[in-house]
């Protein structure tokens, strides 16, 4: 928790010896705590009131990185309960099983599946980012072998998921420059575990069956000199975890309790595609790792879809550059249609007219990233921001006629925007998904 300026102001030296540049440690202690101020300006603070002040300022939830280089992943560092607060900050990983007791070609089928779960939604590219391995067969060798294969057949980190020593020894002798993710330390076996994770500079998983054993863990896996750790309640009631999950971000955010003050890694193992959608509560209470038991791409989609926008800035809607796009091979003689900036609107309606196969301009008006209605109603979209982004756009030197397909939502704007640009207005469809039959009739 944030100290205030007189929880500081007690640390500091009171002498008033202005070395700071403040004239009183008070005014010192205020400046740090607005954090106008470093601590360093500062030459007479004690060894002791700094590790205690930097220890209030470190973040509430530790951020925990595995994998590396392009593969690197990061969970944790989160300071918010609630998105509207301010954003959360480092999305759910989403990652799928891999058994190490399957056949050859079953390794194979299922490693093809892991690679394909990427995708494209509104412009951006979203996938999976890790892969759970799991050594269901108990043998050592045999773990570290389909470990080996893995980690040389996929650009994901690595979880390596068994609760004998042994077997994530063997299994980290290929694959530890990956810096995978240990799963996972128990009551049972966290001294052996915490070792191989300093050993190895490897984030390690406490797995306990309740939060007082979590506690128990995190403790000992610090002692042990491992800083790097992500928490998971052994347990398979959904409504268990959920419950807890919540329980360990107020305690780690609100009464800054360190020794939960960790990311999450949740378990959906077994059942069938349906139950995994189950995750999307998991991931919307908070958990940064998720293990899926399924390589279906439809629960992966929209698993990610559920990520993408819990983890966006509820504040700064997503947007496209304003400009003109084209679309096909368009020529001078293609239509013109214009709409907004936000991203879930130019994306719609670029897709429909690529379906459409009428080769199209869109001319993107900056509305701040808001859709048709919403732009209008609030006048970011008038007769004058797309006489402006018709002229920016150039789009009069590229195109030989002057017709502007406006969307159907807007047409009470028609007669104005005509005014003001000289361009006739042709009122298009109002839903986006009606432009394939519309641009084929009016434009084919
Ligand atoms: Fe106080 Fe330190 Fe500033 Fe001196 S330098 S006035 S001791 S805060």
């Amino acid at each position: 928790m944030a100290l205030t300026g007189l929880d500081i102001f007690k640390l500091l030296p009171k002498t008033n010896c202005k070395k700071c540049g403040m004239p009183t440690c008070l005014a010192f202690a205020m400046q740090l705590a607005q954090k106008r101020a470093e601590l360093d300006a500062c030459p007479e603070v004690s060894e002791e009131s700094k590790n205690t002040l930097a220890a209030a300022a470190a973040p509430p939830m530790k951020l925990v990185k595995f994998g590396t280089g392009e593969t690197e992943v990061q969970v944790g560092q989160e300071t918010a309960m609630f998105r509207h607060e301010e954003k959360f900050h480092n999305p759910s990983v989403l990652a799928p099983t891999i058994y190490d007791d399957l056949t050859d070609d079953q390794l194979a089928a299922r490693i093809q599946a892991v690679n394909s779960l990427q995708f494209e939604r509104v412009g951006e590219q979203i996938g999976i980012k890790a892969v759970t391995i799991i050594n269901k067969s108990g043998a050592a060798d045999t773990f570290a072998s389909v470990a080996t294969k893995v980690a040389a057949s996929v650009k994901l980190a690595l979880i390596l998921c068994s609760e004998n020593p042994g077997a994530i020894k063997a299994a980290l002798g290929s694959t530890a420059s990956q810096v995978p993710l240990i799963a996972a330390a128990t009551l049972e076996n966290v001294d052996k575990m915490a070792a191989i994770a300093k050993e190895n500079k490897c984030p390690i998983v406490a797995k306990g069956a309740s939060l007082e054993d979590l506690e128990t863990l995190t403790e000992k896996i610090k002692a042990a000199g491992v800083e790097d750790i992500v928490l998971s309640l052994d347990t398979d009631s959904l409504k268990e975890n959920l419950y807890s999950l919540s329980q360990m971000r107020t305690l780690a955010l609100k009464k800054a309790f360190r020794p939960l003050g960790y990311p999450s890694l949740t378990a959906l193992i077994g059942g069938d595609d349906d139950s995994q959608i189950a995750a999307t509560s998991l991931i919307c209470k908070y958990s940064g790792i998720v293990v899926l038991d399924t390589v279906n791409p439809a629960v992966y989609l929209t698993l990610l879809t559920v990520i993408m926008n819990i983890y966006s800035d509820p504040q700064k809607p997503v947007q496209v550059e304003p400009k003109l796009y084209s679309i096909g091979e368009t020529t001078e003689n293609s239509p013109v249609i214009f709409t907004t900036n936000f991203s879930l609107t130019y994306y719609t309606v670029e897709s429909d007219v690529e379906a459409s196969r009428v080769p199209c301009h869109i001319l993107v008006v900056d509305t701040e990233g808001t859709s048709v209605l919403t732009a209008y109603s609030g006048d970011k979209l008038n007769d004058k921001a797309v006489a402006d982004a018709i002229t920016k756009s150039g789009i009069e030197d590229i195109v030989s006629h002057k017709k502007l397909i406006i969307p159907g939502y807007v047409a009470v704007m028609s007669g104005k925007l005509e005014e003001a640009t000289g361009w006739e207005t042709m009122v298009g469809p109002r839903e986006s998904s009606m432009l394939p039959k519309y641009l084929q009739e009016v434009w084919g």
